[in-house]
């Protein structure tokens, strides 16, 4: 077992961690696993404590 509370929010929908694409300032998520893209709130909400702790985005 690896720890997956590193730097990678996890896929709200499988668990999996999620690739995390930056394009323009803009962020989406794309999970390898659902061969998707998942929605930044849906990924936000999955992930609380993730975000809670590394967000630092100006609001
Ligand atoms: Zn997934």
């Amino acid at each position: 077992m690896t720890d997956i509370q590193n730097a990678t929010p996890l896929c709200p929908d499988c668990g999996k961690p999620l690739e995390e694409l930056v394009a323009c300032g803009a962020r989406d998520y794309f999970c390898n696993s659902c061969n998707e893209l998942k929605s930044k709130t849906r990924v936000r909400e999955a992930n609380a404590a993730f975000f809670a702790a590394s967000s630092k985005e100006n609001h």
